[in-house]
């Protein structure tokens, strides 16, 4: 009874889409999903910003855990492009990462996607209004699902697998053991036996992977840590950028330290929201497709991208203190007015309530100079500056940063062109892999490991 054909660990965007193409492909296959945390319709974080303001640390975090993943009550932003969200075209091929993510942009809207917006940069005049003012815009196409819409898309496909499927929710897997042609995954209640695993755990399961590569011995390597703010303002500065392309990736170099700044996973008319990881509070935002549920203000993150060299390894440790540091400052996330920032002060509630634009995160009104190192601060602060030459009113006193965004990035596991790590038929994929980085990645390198067990992929052109 214990003894599946396929078993997947992790029940994101990376895990579903593996469960989704095998059964259609090999509806003969005995597929199990381990899932760490709650049913779709279970999930819910107990923070409400009234009663409970601050994160009170469940055993299962329902904004990063459960069917769904990470994503799923995120922004829905697919961005189908090589240009950034992961590096899978570098296993794959870009244009068979393409081919993928639009096949999953397909799926979504056949799950009830259908007339949402995909946005484009192709052909664009910010391309040149940018470049003008030291900016650059990434290409790539856009869909955006919206929280409410991406609810509903995960919702239909569940109920495709669930009679499909053999789900283990509020199971997270223990270990994992190589079994002579197959694997043993190990939970509380006992062991289960696969020929193949997928293991697609994200970044709530970093920590987890990291202990399972040492186990089995799997080669991995780790050096990068984005560190930075979220930005909200009023969504009337940014409606030129959002209403044409929705989502702007900008890169900024910049002049004083040269490195680069980037924008990263804008929201307009959305609200910021705590993210929790490992237990530390850092910020994030989404918004919705239904206009009942917009608000008058975009946010976007600013953020800034720290590579270590020997003998230091631990990027993500490095971005835990910081964010560390921030928690221990605010109890959580901070706010703070850029007036104030620039002029050296902290933001209070005082200043808060004066200014002009009404945070949509309850967050402690605090100073964010105490917090990150001066080389990122001032990255972002000259970056602010050069936005505001493409959106006047970016760096107004009134525009909140909230602090701090850190975009872990899990340790990269090394993997042959199948994904498949140094044991035949044990895969490893999504943003728990460190190949990816976002929902289209996660969710595109969920149907290459699919297929390829199926026997259905051409290899030989991959990794161009
Ligand atoms: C608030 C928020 C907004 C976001 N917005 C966007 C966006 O708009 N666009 C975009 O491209 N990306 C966005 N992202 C990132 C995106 O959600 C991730 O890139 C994507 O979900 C990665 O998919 P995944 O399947 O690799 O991992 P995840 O979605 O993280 O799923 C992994 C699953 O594995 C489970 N798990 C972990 N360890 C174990 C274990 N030991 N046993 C069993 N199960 C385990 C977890 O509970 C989790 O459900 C957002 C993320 C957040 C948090």
């Amino acid at each position: 009874m214990n003894k599946f054909d396929v078993i997947i660990i992790g029940a994101g965007p990376g895990g579903i889409f593996s469960s989704y193409e095998l059964i259609r492909n090999k509806p003969e296959y005995r597929i199990a999903v381990f899932e760490a945390g709650h049913p779709l319709a279970m999930r819910k974080c107990p923070t409400d910003g009234k009663k409970i303001k601050n994160c009170i640390h469940c055993k299962s975090c329902s904004i990063m855990s459960g069917f769904g993943g990470a994503g799923a009550f995120s922004d829905g932003k697919y961005n189908i492009t090589n240009d950034f969200g992961g590096t899978l075209y570098e296993y794959i091929g870009k244009q068979k990462a393409l081919e993928l993510m639009k096949y999953v942009d397909d799926i979504n809207m056949q799950y009830g996607g259908e007339g949402t917006r995909l946005f484009s940069t192709a052909g664009t005049k910010f391309k040149k209004l940018c470049i003008q003012n030291k900016l650059k815009l990434l290409d790539a196409s856009v869909r955006h699902l919206g929280t409410d819409i991406n609810y509903v898309v995960l919702e239909n496909i569940y109920n495709e697998l669930k009679d499909k499927v053999e789900f283990f929710f509020d199971t997270p897997v223990q270990s994992i053991k190589v079994l002579d042609g197959g694997y043993g995954v190990v939970c509380e209640g006992g062991t289960y036996e696969c020929d193949k695993c997928i293991v697609s755990v994200g970044r709530s399961g970093s920590k987890w992977m990291e202990h399972v590569c040492g186990e089995l011995q799997i080669p991995t390597k780790s050096n990068r840590v984005d560190i930075g703010v979220r930005v909200e303002l009023p969504a009337v500065i940014f409606s030129h950028l959002t209403d044409e392309l929705y989502e702007s990736k900008i890169v900024y170099r910049t002049q004083q330290f040269e490195d680069n700044v980037r924008t990263f996973c804008m929201n307009p008319k959305g609200i910021v929201v705590n993210e929790n990881t490992n237990g530390i509070i850092t910020v994030n935002g989404h918004s919705y497709e239904g206009e009942d549920k917009q608000t008058e203000n975009t946010n976007f993150a600013l953020l800034v991208a720290k590579h270590f060299s020997e003998p230091f390894k631990d990027s993500n440790g490095y971005g835990e203190s910081i964010a560390r540091l921030s928690n221990m400052l605010g109890g959580g996330v901070i706010v703070q007015r850029f007036g104030d920032l620039i002029r050296g002060r902290r933001s209070n509630e005082k200043r808060m309530e004066e200014g002009l634009v009404r945070p949509t995160l309850s967050a402690t009104p605090g100073d964010l100079s105490l917090v990150l190192p001066k080389r990122i601060l001032d990255g972002i602060i000259e970056m602010i500056y050069a936005l505001d030459k493409i959106a006047p009113g970016t760096a107004n006193d009134d525009t909140l940063l909230y602090g701090v965004e850190v975009k872990f990035y899990n340790m990269e596991v090394e993997l042959n062109e199948h994904l498949e790590c140094r044991y035949e038929g044990l895969y490893i994929i999504g943003d728990g892999s460190g190949v990816t980085h976002s929902l289209s990645h996660a969710s595109a390198s969920g149907i290459y490991v699919a297929r390829d067990i199926c026997g259905m992929n051409d290899t030989e052109n991959s990794g161009e």
